[in-house]
């Protein structure tokens, strides 16, 4: 028996990193799993064939969460297969780091349309299944970069700050439904996303972390499968860090 047993989870960006990982640790604890994509097709058919493999069912479905069409086609294609969704894990994000004064608008738009303006489209396609359940589990991944900023990162702190802000309006919103919105805020973990950073950002980076090391994205996922279940029936509109004791309040 596991915890998310007969559940039916949609993970965002769940092809690579963190939410492929999400995607393995929500399936391993019994929860059926559509894993969304972008461009990675065969990453995705990869997660799910693992998840298969062990015994689970899942499938992927592509789609940008940045466009509204790819949103609510996303959100369809899981409500399709699986009668609803009991867990959305807002997890496709990108980055596109730059010092504000070099910065394009390009590049804050990019970052503000896919780790934004993406989980506003996909909660708001789910919210009305979740709505007609009368319960549900909402997770956003958004950054410590959110919380402390960081140099070179003004799009992409922006748009993490804006994720908790709209992870808390959200969880009030619903909570009378029974529906619970949280974030969780990784810190610095192994991904392609940190794969280009130079040996001095790493350890610029590094000295900011008690914990002395880089995290793996299964560091990470446990969190986001705890989030989801039944044991957290009481956590809503929080946010919280994985991120070797980057930030402490
Ligand atoms: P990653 O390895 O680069 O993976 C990003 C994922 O997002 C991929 O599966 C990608 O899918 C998907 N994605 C990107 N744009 C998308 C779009 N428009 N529509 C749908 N999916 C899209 O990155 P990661 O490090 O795992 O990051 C995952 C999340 O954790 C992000 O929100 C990131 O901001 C956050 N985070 C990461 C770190 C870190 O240190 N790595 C720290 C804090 C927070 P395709 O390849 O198919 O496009």
């Amino acid at each position: 028996m596991g915890a998310l047993d007969g559940k039916a989870a949609l993970v965002t960006g769940g092809s690579r990193g963190i939410g492929r990982e999400i995607c393995l640790e929500l399936a391993r604890q019994g929860a059926r799993v559509a894993v969304n994509y972008n461009a990675s097709a065969g990453a995705a058919a990869e997660v799910v064939e693992a998840i298969k493999q062990a015994g689970g069912e899942a499938f992927a479905v592509a789609g940008d969460v940045a466009d509204a069409a790819g949103a609510a086609g996303i959100v369809k294609a899981a409500v399709d297969a699986f009668g609803g969704i009991d867990i959305l894990v807002n997890n496709a994000g990108i980055t596109r780091d730059g010092l504000l004064m070099r910065m394009s608008e390009a590049d804050w738009d990019a970052v503000h349309n896919t780790n934004l303006r993406g989980a506003f489209l996909v909660t708001k396609a789910a919210m009305r299944p979740m709505l007609r359940a009368r319960g549900g589990r909402i997770i956003n991944i958004t950054s410590v970069v959110g919380i402390m900023g960081n140099a070179g990162q003004a799009n992409y702190a922006a748009a993490k700050a804006g994720l908790i802000g709209f992870t808390r309006a959200v969880a009030r919103e619903v909570a009378s439904r029974g529906i619970t919105v949280n974030a969780v805020a990784p810190g610095f973990i192994q991904t392609d996303i940190t794969a280009g950073m130079t040996e001095a950002q790493v350890q610029a980076v590094m000295a900011q972390v008690p914990l002395g090391r880089i995290a793996m994205p299964e560091e990470v996922a446990p969190l986001v499968a705890f989030l989801a279940s039944g044991g957290a029936g009481y956590i809503t509109g929080q946010c919280i860090q994985v991120d070797g004791g980057m930030v402490m309040a």
